[in-house]
């Protein structure tokens, strides 16, 4: 499982602050960045912060990027910004994530303030929320030195990318947000509703597992990143607040579903399957209890923590089940992709490899990979299951010795020919054969012989006619034909060639040849259309050919039967 919001969680989980060294770009006019956060509750304002600032009580930033996990304290950011031009520049600020509740911005130069905004996601959304981005305000910026102080407080991981870029530059980046937002949002839809489509088809649990997992991301996602609440519900605060961190529980669930159901845990781990059922009720539990009275820290700590649970637990079953069963070592890829993902978007955002737009976007295209992987084995899955389902037809309608049709397959297929044939005016034409004294193969040569015997009259009858016509073996060494398309010199001709073929063939066994020679019976549908009365006539005129010497074709061109 593979989320960016789980990157948070990590930060948070390990009280990661910003600390690393490395300077601001040189293209910005940012010329440093601190903070301090207050331990009491929201107690001053921005003259005040701004006199901490002065007297240096506060932690240089050396990284645009900060993050102060969970906690709900006021911080404060202070930027400096050195405009060495002599005219007001305009730039655009990112201060904060998008699920910021409140964020106060300040901008201010030596004469007092410039310009102040007062926005977050404790009131309804406006035009600074910009959806994948985070908070944007419009400075501008005087000459000489002013300072933006930012005031923000969160329930949720705090997170502030501080950004101070022209217009073009800012431009730049949005199509690019926007495309990987499309492609991402994109694949995960279009594999949802392929899996959605299989499960219908296949009736296989973990295809619909499967889709919930991956549209619960795209659900998750599209309210992390501030789409859903910038165009779905922009009036409903206490909506935003609660309904991402919930749908991350959903989503966790959901991929503890598609692990347990597809890697089978029921017959293979039952004792951790009842665990996990536990700590998933428990977890839907809490997050629901903590939402209905609004305790938005406990929500937040609970989601998070349990993303960061699960994903471990995730991969310690992939690890535990990857020698046992193939399917687990794939599975194990594609978390352990979101997992890779995810640590990049972490040291990214953290300042320990140089942040880059790929970098943060880690965690995206870790879970683009991990819904890729699984996807292609469940295909893999229920492409075996089908094969599975193919043969066992076949097994059922045919014969195991000669891998003809049985009786009953045989009748199946001669009705849809019947009505095909009534419908086109064909004629059809029933063949029936048997071999000339086969006893006698069995009692010098054994039983064995005898079925080689049969395979081989069987493999020359396949060789001879077309797909679209039905032979089944009908009994014993009795087989039959039934041939559409053909007129009745066509079907004598044919009946022939398989008599020669037959007689011709010769089968060596230990040194020994074998020949056998077939009697036939031919039955044409314009005599009678019922298949049941053609088998009849077939096996009569059959029977003639054995009295009048084996070996030979009975049909009614050769007159030798009258009805
Ligand atoms: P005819 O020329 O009059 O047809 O004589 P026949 O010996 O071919 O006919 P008969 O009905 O007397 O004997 C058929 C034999 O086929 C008897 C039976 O043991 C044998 N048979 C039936 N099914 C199989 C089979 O699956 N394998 C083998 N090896 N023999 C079989
Ligand atoms: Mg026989
Ligand atoms: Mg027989």
């Amino acid at each position: 499982m593979m989320i960016r919001c789980f990157l948070l969680s990590l930060a948070f989980l390990l009280s990661v602050s910003v600390a690393s060294a490395k300077p601001t770009p040189p293209t910005s006019l940012i010329e440093s960045i601190g903070y301090f956060q207050e331990y009491t509750d929201d107690v001053i304002d921005w003259p005040q912060a701004r006199q901490r600032f002065k007297s240096l009580q506060f932690t240089e930033a050396s990284h645009p990027f900060l993050t102060f996990g969970i906690s709900n304290r006021t911080t404060w950011v202070q930027v400096a910004i050195n405009n060495p031009t002599s005219e007001v520049l305009d730039r655009r600020l990112t201060a904060g994530q998008t699920w910021i509740e409140q964020l106060n911005v300040y901008h201010l130069d030596g004469s007092g303030l410039i310009q102040e905004w007062y926005t977050g996601d404790a009131a309804p959304a406006d035009k600074h929320l910009l959806p994948t981005k985070g908070f944007v305000f419009h400075l501008h910026v005087p000459p000489g030195r002013s300072y933006v102080l930012i005031k923000a407080r969160t329930h949720d991981p705090l997170a502030m990318p501080i950004e101070l870029e022209s217009l073009e530059q800012f431009q730049s980046q949005e199509p690019k947000n926007y495309l990987a937002s499309g492609l991402l949002y994109g694949t995960l839809l279009a594999l949802t509703g392929f899996s959605i489509v299989l499960f219908i088809i296949f009736k296989q649990a973990y295809a619909l597992y499967y889709a919930a997992y991956m549209s619960s991301f795209v659900v998750m996602n599209i309210g992390y990143n501030g789409y859903a609440y910038a165009w779905l519900y922009p009036n409903s605060p206490t909506f935003q607040n609660y309904s991402t961190i919930f749908i991350m529980v959903v989503h966790g669930v959901c991929g503890l579903a598609f692990m347990s159901n597809f890697l089978r845990l029921r017959e293979r781990m039952p004792n951790l399957l009842n665990v996990i059922k536990v700590y998933a009720a428990v977890s839907l539990l809490c997050m629901s209890i903590f939402t209905l009275a609004q305790l938005h820290i406990a929500s937040s700590i609970v989601s998070f923590g349990f993303l960061a649970i699960t994903s471990c637990l995730m991969i310690a079953v992939g690890i535990y089940n990857a020698g046992k069963v193939p399917e687990a070592r794939y599975f194990l890829v594609a978390v352990l992709c979101s997992m890779f993902g995810l640590f990049t978007s972490t040291v990214s955002v953290c300042g320990i490899i140089p942040y880059t737009f790929w970098g943060y976007r880690g965690a995206e295209i870790g879970v683009f990979l991990e819904a890729i992987i699984l996807a292609t084995i469940i295909a893999t899955r229920l492409k075996d299951i089908e094969s599975d389902r193919v043969t066992a037809k076949f097994l059922a309608s045919s014969d195991p010795l000669t891998q003809l049709l049985n009786r009953r397959s045989f009748e199946m297929a001669a009705s849809k020919l019947v009505q095909h044939a009534k419908q086109n005016h064909h004629l059809l034409s029933l063949i029936m054969l048997d071999i000339d004294h086969f006893k006698s193969i069995n009692d010098n040569y054994g039983h064995n012989v005898g079925d080689l015997v049969l395979k081989k009259v069987a493999q020359i009858l396949r060789n001879s006619v077309s797909e679209k016509d039905a032979i089944a073996r009908w009994g014993g060494e009795e087989m039959v034909l039934l041939v559409s398309e053909m007129n009745h010199y066509e079907v004598r001709a044919l009946t022939e060639r398989l008599r020669s073929a037959i007689e011709a063939s010769v089968l060596c066994v230990e040194e020994q040849t074998i020949q056998v020679t077939a009697s036939f019976g031919v039955a044409h549908s314009d005599e009678t259309q019922n298949i049941g009365q053609m088998l009849k006539l077939a096996d009569k005129r059959l029977y003639h050919a054995k009295s009048q010497g084996r070996n030979r074709v009975t049909s009614t061109l050769t007159n030798e039967v009258t009805l």
